[in-house]
């Protein structure tokens, strides 16, 4: 029997290309060794207010994205997190057992309700509902960024609590980093992680950006006031910019060394601008044909709800007969 994998994205703003090199991307290339489910977490997108309509419709989009960057559904299913209820029903258990001050140390927490006037339950319960996605498919590994490492070392101590106060219930999952693009920086400011609920029109390129946008965005992105690579000597925004180029072409650091060593930065931009939009552009092309079908993401969706359902059930079960309940 392969090992399970599960992994997931929030579905709010436009997904970007440190979400395709730290999960996408190593997602397509593992699915094949393993049962994978790949999870469009929309119950995780309301810990901070979303519109509606524009909720729903990124739904599509995420999944639209997923096939386009090569999830494949006779390998993988993808499945839309609120359309499996026993994911907010094991969130609930586990919450029973996470002391919150566990919850009050992690970094993301602790940025994102700074940014917050009133900060919601949600925000703080976040890394709980996502140990329960994890959980609740008994997942043995779980690929992600870099950003994601601190939530699931919290899994871990989660899934122990849990088998040590009424037996051995979860699989402890294992937390599996791409070997490169574990971190891609925002291109305005290269100290800080490329997100999706970042502001600013430079500082990440989205999936979905044309051509001509991507490549401004990485003319435009900070660097330093030296004129040309120099290895011996990188600032964050230089590396930034190798780092992407190196993730997206699979090369190693002698490979990015003898392209980019004494390199202009001009030229720096426009080779890493040609290598993200040759990556681009075939991925937007099979979007539109995917979005262009009628009626096929909602049977991807629905079939893969109902593929992982009894695997969610069962472990429920199992939780609800270990802890007494009814
Ligand atoms: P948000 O700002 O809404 O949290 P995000 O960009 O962090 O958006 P998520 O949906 O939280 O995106 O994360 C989806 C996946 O992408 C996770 O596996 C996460 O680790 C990975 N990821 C997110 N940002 C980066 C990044 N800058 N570099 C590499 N991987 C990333
Ligand atoms: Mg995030």
């Amino acid at each position: 029997m392969k090992a399970r994998v599960f992994s997931g994205v929030q579905p709010t703003g436009n997904l970007h290309i440190g979400n395709y090199l730290g999960a996408l991307k190593n997602w397509v290339e593992i699915q094949g060794n393993y049962e994978s489910i790949f999870g469009i977490v929309d119950l995780h997108a309301i810990t901070v207010y979303q519109e509606p309509a524009e909720l729903r419709a990124k739904i599509l989009e995420i999944a639209g994205l997923f096939l386009a960057a090569g999830i494949d559904p006779k390998h993988s299913t993808i499945v839309v997190q609120s359309s499996v209820p026993e994911h907010a029903e094991l969130a609930w258990m586990l919450t029973c057992v996470t002391p919150v001050g566990w919850l009050e140390r992690m970094t993301q927490y602790k940025a994102k309700s700074q940014a917050q006037e009133t900060v919601g339950d949600g925000l703080l319960q976040y890394p709980v509902l996502m140990t329960a996605d994890i959980l609740v498919y008994q997942a043995a590994i779980v690929p992600v960024g870099a950003d994601q490492a601190q939530h699931l070392e919290l899994t871990r101590d989660i899934a122990n609590r849990f088998n040590s106060l009424y037996g051995d219930t979860f699989v402890v999952p294992d937390t599996q980093l791409p070997l490169s693009g574990a971190r891609v920086m925002g291109l305005d400011d290269p100290t800080v992680k490329m997100s999706k609920s970042a502001a600013g029109s430079g500082h990440a390129i989205a999936l979905l950006d044309a051509p001509d946008v991507a490549r401004k965005k990485i003319m435009r992105a900070t660097t330093d006031s030296q004129p040309h690579v120099d290895f011996g000597n990188l600032s964050p925004g230089v590396l930034n910019l190798i780092d992407i180029a190196k993730a997206f072409e699979g090369w190693g650091t002698v490979q990015a060394h003898s392209t980019f060593d004494g390199m202009r930065y001009g030229d720096l931009k426009k080779k890493v601008a040609e290598i993200v939009v040759a990556h681009l552009e075939p991925l937007q092309k099979r979007y539109a044909e995917i979005m262009g079908e009628p009626g096929y993401l909602a049977g991807i969706l629905k079939e893969g709800a109902e593929r992982v359902s009894p695997i969610a059930k069962s472990t429920v079960q199992l939780v609800k007969e270990r802890m007494g309940l009814y």
